[in-house]
């Protein structure tokens, strides 16, 4: 289980941005996180994959625990290692390099491993196959995000972060990475999914947290979030 407990985030020693946050992943589960903008979803998945310090973030209070040893003062590389990894957000592939470079460039596992890896890739992401050898600058937007993915799942993660995968896309391609999500689960990664798109995340989610202004608001099954009044008034748009 990878968890947060009372968990207190500062940017530049000033900017208090998470206020005391507990959240549970627990392993094998799709948990969603969602919240308006600026409600410190990313600052969470940062506190998580330990990319805080990039962003002059600090962890000021509380924990982030891994199967119940603390990881919040790891590098990322280490929480990597751990089998904690975060696709990066704002698709931010390597454009100069081909498509298979950049999932290389995921795998710190064994050569052996990342043969096989891509192999699993390109059976779950077809597109990625076909577009192998091109320079992945050239990919559409969906294609950038799965190729994203892709890199983080190359290194074998037991814990999948993804922040707001179907940003942009058309819904065509939401339902492709809903789809990919839930086959990743299945294949047994366990994900924390950051979502705008409540109902996307919602209607495969396990569990649900409701992130307001730093402060976890709303902690339920999915199921209960999807049938709950303001959760269907402010974050799924009806009524
Ligand atoms: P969005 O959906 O817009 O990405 P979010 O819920 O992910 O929002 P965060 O990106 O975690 O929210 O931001 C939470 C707050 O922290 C915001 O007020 C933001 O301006 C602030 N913040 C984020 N990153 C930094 C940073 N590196 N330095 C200072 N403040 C930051």
């Amino acid at each position: 289980m990878l968890e947060a407990s009372n968990l207190e985030v500062v940017y530049d020693d000033v900017m208090l941005v998470l206020r005391g946050v507990s959240l549970r992943v627990p392993a094998g589960k799709i948990v969603a996180l969602l919240g308006a903008n600026g409600a410190g979803k990313t600052t969470l998945m940062r506190a998580f994959s330990g990319l805080l310090d990039v962003h002059d973030g600090k962890v000021t209070k509380g924990s982030v625990t891994l199967d119940g040893e603390p990881i919040h003062r790891l590098p990322p590389a280490k929480i990597a290692a751990l089998g904690v990894k975060q696709a990066l957000e704002g698709r931010r592939i390597l454009g100069e390099l081909t498509v298979e470079e950049n999932l290389k460039v995921g795998g710190h596992v064994k050569a052996a491993r990342v043969r096989e890896n891509l192999e699993r890739m390109y059976e779950l992401f077809p597109r990625l196959h076909e577009r192998r050898r091109q320079s992945a600058g050239y990919l559409s937007g969906g294609e950038q995000q799965m190729l994203s993915i892709g890199r983080a799942l190359m290194s074998d993660p037991s814990y999948l972060l993804l922040d707001e995968p179907s940003l942009g896309l058309a819904p065509l391609l939401v339902q492709q990475i809903r789809d990919l999500i839930v086959k990743i689960n299945d294949q047994g990664t366990t994900v924390l999914l950051v979502e705008q798109n409540a109902s996307m995340a919602l209607s495969i989610a396990d569990h649900g947290y409701v992130l307001e202004t730093g402060k976890v608001v709303m902690d339920k099954p999915a199921s209960e979030l999807l049938a709950d009044e303001d959760v269907r008034e402010f974050y799924l748009g009806l009524r």
